[in-house]
């Protein structure tokens, strides 16, 4: 994962779960469907007391029954706060068969009107995926049929009845749907370039951030190491003052994608200042993060304009093994601090060379690394 672009990439393919599941959000979605439900089913069961509002004999008994079912789903809903797309579709088919079962049992079933499904059809259009909320737009043609045939006298005029309900139900059903996904890709369009930088495509701090826990979990499942690699391009100053800033940034957009390019895919490359990166992954022992370092280095030093300009990077590393309880965040933070002082250690001894903290004692030394060119200078 060397930075956003991948992951939200894959999010946007697989699609953001939007079901009743997760978030504060999905939290009052949920209890705001317990409650509609459990209001429907307490206003049903206001009609079995009423006299005259329901046939007497075996439909009351399936209607007690259907309201019953509608308390008990609320209830489930309100205890858990949450529903997956299963349950959500579970709900709407609930609902679809409660408005037919009370048409069937109300005396005067012209009273139950097909916009009894309104709401159902809005929560499948928000919260489910394609193929389940076509299967609930047929669901609610059959329950539209069904229940006007009960009322409505003549195929035609069934037919047209059922044309408009079912029509309107499923086009505005439709309708939110397209709304919903245009949100969603909106959303998912912001949180990508709120964790991108601009310049270079990398990942940005607050990604690096959002990183970290799950760097520290994984490291302490692993039993691993985690390594920071911080990365800081030579003489950058020099290159703008002598080749102008937007040379400059084209060396940036370079750098980045050789980067990019170069670390594992399950590393974390940010762009986190003006020319310095870091790197965070996991490694078993400090070697395979010195080599890790290396190429990197290379990656700089070989990578080059359209217009021939190339630079080089300065490289700290600095290693950890996470414990527990310590906060993920604040750990890395510590941890950058430390490839960064190793960083400015690269650059005393001459630049274009990694710089490594020993681990234990926590002294910084000079990686047997230096190249040709760092060897001429040093
Ligand atoms: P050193 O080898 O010691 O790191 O020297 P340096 O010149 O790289 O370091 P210094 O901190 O003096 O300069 C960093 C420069 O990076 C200064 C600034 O103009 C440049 N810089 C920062 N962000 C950008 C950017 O987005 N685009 C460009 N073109 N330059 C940038
Ligand atoms: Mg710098
Ligand atoms: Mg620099």
């Amino acid at each position: 994962m060397s930075g956003p672009r991948r992951k939200d990439t894959d999010t946007l393919r697989g699609r953001y779960d939007t079901s009743v599941s997760r978030g504060p959000e999905h939290r009052i979605a949920a209890l705001t469907l317990a409650a509609l439900t459990c209001v429907a089913g307490l206003i049903g069961t206001v009609n079995l007391c009423v006299d005259g509002t329901l046939h007497q004999g075996a439909t009351r008994t399936t209607y007690t029954v259907a309201m019953a079912a509608c308390l008990v789903a609320a209830a489930a809903l309100a205890v858990r706060q949450r529903a997956g797309r299963w349950q959500t579709l579970g709900l709407v088919a609930l609902t679809e068969v409660v408005y037919v079962i009370v048409v069937l049992s109300v005396s005067q079933p012209a009273q139950a009107t097909p916009l009894m499904l309104l709401f159902p059809s809005f929560v499948a259009a928000w919260f489910l995926g394609p193929w389940m909320l076509g299967a609930t737009m047929l669901a609610t043609v059959a329950a539209c049929t069904v229940a006007l045939g009960h009322t409505y006298d003549g195929a035609l005029s069934i037919a047209v009845q059922v044309v408009i309900s079912a029509g309107v139900l499923n086009t505005a059903a439709f309708g939110v749907y397209v709304l919903r996904r245009r949100v969603q890709r909106l959303l998912e369009a912001t949180r990508a370039l709120s964790h991108q930088d601009p310049l270079t495509g990398l990942a940005n701090r607050r990604f690096l951030v959002e990183q970290a826990p799950r760097v520290w979990r994984q490291a302490r499942r692993e039993g691993s190491r985690v390594a920071a690699m911080v990365l800081d391009l030579d003489h950058f100053k020099q290159l703008n003052d002598a080749h102008g800033h937007a040379a400059g940034d084209a060396v940036l957009r370079t750098v980045a994608s050789s980067l990019a390019a170069t670390v594992r895919p399950t590393d974390v490359l940010a762009r986190t200042g003006g020319e310095e990166m870091i790197v965070l992954g996991l490694v078993s022992d400090p070697a395979e993060a010195h080599r890790l370092a290396e190429r990197l280095r290379a990656a700089v030093r070989t990578s080059r304009t359209d217009d021939g300009h190339s630079v080089t990077a300065s490289i700290g590393i600095a290693l950890t093994r996470p414990v527990d309880g310590e906060d993920a965040a604040d750990a890395m933070w510590r941890l950058v601090d430390r490839a960064d002082g190793a960083m400015y250690e690269a650059k005393r001894a001459g630049r274009d060379r990694v710089a490594a903290v020993v681990p234990r004692q926590r002294s910084v030394r000079l990686a047997n690394s230096v190249p040709p060119a760092g060897r001429a200078a040093g």
